[in-house]
């Protein structure tokens, strides 16, 4: 039996280390914090469960796929809804659109606001479906090692409908100009960290993902995901070690033999770093064994760090449904700000979650679990408490003023989380929070590789390799890096 250390118990973490234990290696994850999930951790108190990280839950089937791997339908891990309306984008004080969940009435949404427009978003949703099924069910389960593993037919064939050298501000701008349209339909390429106007059109695929497949919520919260994940990684043998960071490595010549600690150190035959890949790189490897240099990591575009504000509220918050998208400021300008000259932003954009308008779980009977995230320039100085407070009041203003309730009167917890605790409690690079901008130059070959040309048995899964940033992909990603070790490293 092969020893198998993975660093960090994200999503990356947990997917690969219960890949491989399921092949067969002994597995053992050290995570540095006293909590599983990475990201996607919870924060419980007086009543409140929130989640820290991640709170859209979209590409249903990548965690069909997941847990049918290991035996299991979704539904018999937790309970799935899909929310309808879908989200609600906030254009100004009495001015919103709901995203329908029901084609008709999202194409209805869509004539309204632009006639003629809906059959375009017809064409431009079935190529985007097309994108999915080759860029989700193909394209990312290529571990991008070499460019000749693109060299598939259907893939060479499809080329051109995978949009690959159009951006997404164009193809947008194919179905509609008009200014509400364009910011819901390029609202989901944000998630992958860089502007529409630098990501490639194959990422419609995520518009087909937000209207056609769904916005969905794991009842009790999207730490059930996590949850799930570490139940089914106990069964295949998984063991975990909490508190465990990992400092350093020893080696025989190229080869790591051993993992250490700041408590001890463990051996290993293969190591997986689910950790910030810049990290394990500049920062745990030696410096004779790194893989990059430091000035190819300050080259890479990272996706941006975030300033988030757990509350409670006592009472109900009006006019809100779970997820409530304020782009009521231009983008561009906060996205400038973002990518092209960094900055703390002038007028930010922002995305307030209110999970207890779907489930009563998540807060006390009577109170609301909220959840603020506006965007920052990833590697900004200046994270003070003064500055955080100056933005909860610009964000509460807004959302005071477009609920029509005073809310800050009622805040029974608060807690802010921000770019240097990014850094503190991830060590994440430039304090990042969902890690690699997926540009055009950034793609599958193009990202930070997923094997190690300098140590011969390291690994690197997580949103700082391929395919990307995302719960779907992290997952993916672990499973990519385990097939990849069960290549190379035969279990007799
Ligand atoms: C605020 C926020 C909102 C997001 N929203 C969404 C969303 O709605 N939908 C979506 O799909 N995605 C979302 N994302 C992105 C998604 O959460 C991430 O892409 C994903 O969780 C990253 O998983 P990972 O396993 O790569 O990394 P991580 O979750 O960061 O896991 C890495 C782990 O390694 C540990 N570690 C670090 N250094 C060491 C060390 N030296 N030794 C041991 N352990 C170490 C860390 O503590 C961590 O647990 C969001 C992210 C954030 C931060």
């Amino acid at each position: 039996m092969k020893t198998v250390i993975v660093i960090g118990a994200g999503f990356a973490g947990l997917s690969s280390a219960t890949f491989l234990a399921k092949a067969g290696y002994d597995v053992t994850i050290l995570e540095k914090n006293d909590s599983l999930g990475g990201r996607a951790r919870v924060w419980e108190t007086e009543g409140f469960r929130f989640d820290m990280g991640p709170s859209w839950y979209w590409m249903p089937d990548v965690f069909e796929r997941y847990f049918k791997s290991f035996g299991y339908e979704v539904s018999q891990l937790y309970n799935l809804k899909r929310l309808d309306p879908s989200y609600r984008v906030i254009f100004g004080p009495n001015d919103y659109e709901d995203q329908s969940a029901n084609m008709e009435e999202l194409e209805a949404m869509f004539e309204r606001l632009d006639p003629g427009s809906s059959s375009r978003l017809r064409k431009f949703l079935k190529e985007a479906a097309y994108k999915y099924e080759v860029g989700i069910k193909d394209l990312v389960h290529k571990p991008s090692r070499s460019i000749l593993e693109f060299a598939d037919l259907r893939i060479l064939k499809g080329l051109f409908q995978l949009d690959l050298l159009k951006n997404m501000r164009k193809h947008v701008a194919e179905v509609s100009t008009h200014p509400k349209l364009k910011a819901i339909m390029e609202f989901p390429v944000l998630f992958l960290g860089a502007l529409p106007q630098n990501t490639p059109a194959l990422y419609s695929l995520m518009n087909y993902a937000d209207m056609s497949m769904g916005t969905w919520y794991p009842e009790g919260g999207m730490h059930k995901i996590i949850e799930a994940m570490v139940k089914v990684a106990k069964e295949q043998g998984v063991k975990f070690r909490t508190k465990a960071e990992v400092t350093g490595f020893k080696y025989a010549g190229k080869k790591i033999v051993g993992v250490l600690t700041k408590t001890g150190g463990f051996s290993a035959d293969i190591v997986v770093a689910g950790a910030d890949y810049h990290h394990i790189d500049q920062e745990v490897s030696d410096a004779n064994k790194r893989e990059y240099t430091k000035r190819y990591w300050e080259k890479r575009k990272m996706a941006p760090s975030s300033l988030l504000f757990y509350l409670g509220i006592k009472g109900k918050v009006p006019n809100m449904l779970h997820h409530n998208l304020f782009f009521d400021h231009e983008l561009d300008q906060h996205a400038a700000e973002l990518y092209s000259s960094p900055q703390w932003p002038s007028k930010p954009l922002f995305y307030a979650s209110a999970p207890s308008k779907t489930d009563a779980s998540v807060a006390p009977d009577g109170f609301e679990n909220m959840f603020l995230l506006m965007p920052t320039a990833p590697g900004l100085s200046g994270d003070t408490e003064e500055l955080r407070e100056k933005y909860y009041h610009i964000m509460m203003e807004r959302l005071e003023q477009f609920t029509g309730s005073s809310i800050r009167d009622r805040v029974v917890v608060k807690r802010s989380f921000a770019y240097s605790d990014f850094i503190t409690e991830y060590n994440s690079f430039k304090g990042n929070a969902y890690g690699l901008a997926n540009t055009l130059d950034q793609t599958a070959i193009l990202k930070p590789r997923l094997k190690s040309k300098r140590i011969s048995n390291l690994y690197f899964s997580g949103q700082l390799t391929t395919p990307g940033p995302g719960v779907p992909p992290t997952l993916i990603s672990g499973e990519v890096v385990s097939k990849e070790i069960e290549k190379e490293f035969k279990l007799k």
